[in-house]
């Protein structure tokens, strides 16, 4: 690689704190690192920031790894454990001190409590106000102490943020950040610029709530002599009522959207047209996303999230996805609705039956689960509608005409019906509707010619004649009674 190249090489990160589940938010910061590294060329890490230990969980941790994986949004890199660098941080903050850029803070909680009273009485914002910076006795080794970074008084800090535009923060908001902790463990920020700085990070993106962060980072940056990298700070999602997405907006953790029945590429395509659009295309492929994708068109506003706009595109990809996009997704809900082991080739055979209206993955297995399970009941609205004393004779005639076929197709099944409806001046719905009866179990299924065809001879002859003699009682006791 030339230095030209090497210049021109983007890496890109996504950060997630493993303390939960992968959420929505983040799937979406994810799949734009993913977009803007896929688009440039670049690179696309993945570190997770574990330094709570608290709070940092190895379930956690899987659960994010399954979800992007899922998503199709599997790191170039890593992960790498935040944690694993502890060290490294620790002597950066060191090397800081050394250096005259960072010292040590031994002021006690009582009297950071006091100072911020002070403030909070003379209607000041309440800061840290830098007491222990010019501090000239040396510190007692047996107090606790904390190291904290000697921000730049004057001046300010300004960032052009692909997303956001020009940023501008004076310094006289900030104040001297602590770096390391009175345990000697490392903060946030210290962490993360660290980080960023030893993968060789040239753009970050990351969500909104942390532009008030970017300043501080900045500073760390310069003061190490490093380069800081671009920021692009991506707006906010918002559930419909304009409040920050949460729970109560419904499902927010990604694998959730998995098992709801939604195909990973329609969730990234919803994902990317939350603040980002290209004209009014609406649907977009993975490829078409990568090629297109370009993160300074991102818009500034919150996107707002919407369910019912999900299901739309869902519904899309579903209709134009690969069978074998579709095959593995409806085989896993299938057997999560209790369906062992469906047979493949039955799942592709009636795939195009059930694919046209369902909007999502869960709607379809449920659709589909008919051709692996004969009705144990029939649906008693369906039974008094369908299952008429007149029909009786039509529906055996039309049981000993379809055990009669030589071919079983669509074709030769669809002739023998029409030569029953005709012989006994039946409309076709009076005599497919006890056939959707007898088959499903209710009246509601794809083109019923289809379904015998898919079923094939023995399973549908079986449930049609145990439909048969079910009728038949029926019109004894009714005749009875
Ligand atoms: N770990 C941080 C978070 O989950 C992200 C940090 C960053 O992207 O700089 O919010």
């Amino acid at each position: 690689m030339n230095d030209m190249e090497l210049v021109m090489t983007t890496r890109t990160r996504f950060a997630p704190s493993p303390t939960g589940f992968l959420h929505i938010g983040g799937a979406r910061t994810a799949l734009f690192c993913y977009l803007f590294a896929r688009h440039t060329g670049g690179t696309y890490i993945l570190r997770v920031e574990d330094t709570d230990r608290e709070r940092s969980t190895h379930e956690a941790v899987a659960v994010i790894l399954q979800g992007l994986e899922w998503l199709g949004l599997k790191p170039d890199e890593g992960p790498f454990f935040q944690s694993d660098a502890t060290d490294l941080h620790r002597q950066t903050a060191l090397q800081l001190v050394a250096a005259g850029k960072a010292y040590r803070c031994s002021c006690t909680r009582e009297e950071l409590d006091a100072m911020r009273e002070e403030q909070r009485l003379r209607q000041e914002k309440p800061r840290y106000d830098g007491r222990c910076r010019e501090r000239t006795d040396p510190p007692s080794d047996d107090r606790p102490y904390v190291i904290r970074l000697k921000t730049p008084r004057d001046g300010e800090v300004v960032w052009d943020d692909m997303i956001q535009g020009r940023i501008r923060v004076s310094n006289g908001e900030l104040d001297d950040l602590i770096l390391l902790r009175s345990d000697g463990s490392p903060t946030y920020n210290l962490a993360v610029v660290v980080d960023d700085h030893h993968m060789g990070i040239t753009h970050v993106i990351r969500g909104e709530d942390h532009v008030s962060n970017t300043p501080r980072q900045i500073h760390i940056f310069e003061a190490l002599g490093w380069t800081p990298p671009a920021y692009a700070h991506m707006p906010l999602l918002h559930g419909t009522d304009g409040a920050k997405l949460s729970k109560r907006h419904g499902a927010v953790s990604v694998l959730q959207y998995r098992d709801n029945g939604y195909l990973p590429e329609a969730v990234n395509n919803y994902l990317v047209r939350l603040g980002w659009s290209h004209g009014d295309q609406e649907i977009f492929t993975m490829v078409e996303m990568v090629a297109l994708f370009d993160v300074h068109h991102v818009g500034r506003s919150a996107a707002i999230f919407n369910v019912s706009k999900l299901d739309w595109i869902n519904g899309q990809h579903i209709r134009s996805a690969a069978p074998e996009v579709l095959l593995p997704e409806l085989i896993a809900h299938l057997e999560r609705q209790g369906i062992a082991h469906p047979d493949p080739a039955l799942v592709r055979a009636l795939l195009p039956t059930v694919r046209e209206r369902a909007k999502t993955m869960v709607e379809m297995a449920d659709k589909s689960r008919f051709y692996f399970q004969a009705p144990q009941t029939y649906d008693d609205k369906a039974v008094r509608k369908h299952l008429r004393p007149e029909i009786l004779d039509p529906f055996a005639a039309l049981v000993a005409a379809l055990t009669a076929l030589s071919a079983w197709d669509a074709t030769a099944l669809e002739a023998a019906f029409k030569s029953v409806i005709a012989d006994h001046d039946l409309k076709m719905g009076q005599l497919a509707q006890p056939v959707r009866v007898a088959i499903t179990g209710s009246d509601v299924s794809p083109s019923i010619f289809d379904v015998l065809a898919i079923l094939g001879r023995d399973a549908a002859l079986a449930r049609l004649n145990a439909c048969l003699d079910f009728f038949r009682g029926r019109c004894v006791s009714e005749g009875q009674g």
